[in-house]
């Protein structure tokens, strides 16, 4: 041990060679359970983003904004379910050019001089509401003024019509009032000065999160990395081919463009079954183990054979309309035990 702190300038393999062996089974063991110990005590985290979707989250909450309010939460360290229950309470889930009566505006209504910031010259008083959309989303006019506007999806602009950004803003607004250190309520008061507000938003709040749950972290790849689109959810619906009351055993995945665009496996698994599925027209089946299988349905393309190992995440397949279909879509399935379950939650 000595020779190797002394010989600094040796190369690594002759180090660990005059380190010997005990030295390399603490790199080898030691360094990765410390690197687990960190990895699962960062995610644990300050306790506030921990919840599990309840069932009324699942039920309530259109799926398109749980990816949106985890990533927000997570970055500002404040509760997701706290940013849906004001998105629930300001506009029931809304998003583009929604305007109040009291001149908030937007998915989060944020007050113009909020987003661009109470410095810029003509928000003095209550604030002008003849700010053009042009200055109210320029980053730069922002940061100038001290807005919360934000850029939540990185197109270049803080637009308050658009949920990725107005979410993000929201959190931000929470956190800089206290949401970050658990300070919730106070919070919740510093968005809208109304006690009956900050009851209700507390209380949707609540109501988004199983008690006493922790997160489940999000166990699947998302399937169509083109777009986070839910068309259709898992459940009763009336079938879009009659208008019968049918069970729909997945979720159906589709936006403009989608078809052509890639599928990836939602986790690691085997190809048990790629080709020709009745009503499913082009599918994959993977097995995953545990009795845990995903089907991808309506597919173009197979991109994978029978038999195949497949990583989380691998390309399998392109979008299609293949069998019983209206248009271009991937209907997803999650299968324990040979009986359908609900996907949503391993995403959340
Ligand atoms: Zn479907």
């Amino acid at each position: 041990m000595e020779d190797a702190v002394i010989r600094r300038g040796t190369s690594t393999g002759a180090l660990l060679i005059k380190i010997g062996l005990p030295a390399i089974l603490i790199l080898l063991i030691i360094v990765p359970i410390a690197a687990v110990i960190l990895a699962l005590s960062s995610e644990s985290g300050e306790g506030v983003n921990t919840g599990n979707p309840s069932q009324i989250a699942k039920n309530e909450i259109p799926a398109k904004y749980m990816p949106i309010y985890q990533a927000a939460g997570e970055k500002y360290n404040v509760p997701w379910n706290l940013l849906a229950a004001h998105h629930k309470v300001e506009t029931n889930f809304g998003e583009g050019n929604i305007e109040s009566y009291a001149g908030a505006i937007g998915v989060m209504q944020f007050m113009p001089c909020s987003w661009i910031g109470w410095g810029y010259p003509s928000c003095g008083g209550l604030g002008d509401l003849d700010i053009g959309w042009n200055t109210l989303l320029d980053l730069s006019v922002i940061e100038e003024y001290g807005g919360f506007g934000v850029d939540g999806n990185a197109d270049g602009k803080a637009d308050p019509r658009d949920p990725e950004d107005a979410i993000f803003a929201a959190a931000s607004y929470l956190a800089a009032n206290g949401a970050d250190d658990g300070m919730i309520e106070e919070a919740v008061f510093a968005y809208n000065h109304s006690n009956e507000y900050v009851t209700k938003v507390l209380e949707y709040s609540e109501l988004y999160v199983e008690a006493g749950s922790v997160t489940g972290g999000g166990e699947f790849v998302w399937p169509v990395p083109f777009t986070t689109e839910i068309t259709s959810l898992f459940g009763n619906r009336p079938d879009p081919m009659d208008g019968s009351t049918a069970f729909h055993g997945g979720i159906d995945i589709a936006a403009a463009g989608v078809h052509g665009k890639s599928v990836v496996a939602a986790a690691p698994g085997k190809v048990v079954m790629s080709g020709n599925a009745g009503g499913y027209g082009k599918a994959i089946y993977i097995d995953h183990g545990n009795g845990l299988k995903t089907i991808y349905g309506h597919l173009s393309a197979l991109n994978v054979p029978q038999g195949v190992k497949v990583k989380a995440g691998q390309e399998i397949g392109q979008v299609g309309s293949t069998g019983r279909s209206t248009g271009p879509h991937l209907h997803f399935t999650v299968e324990q035990d040979g009986k359908e379950i609900d996907p949503i939650q391993f995403f959340q």
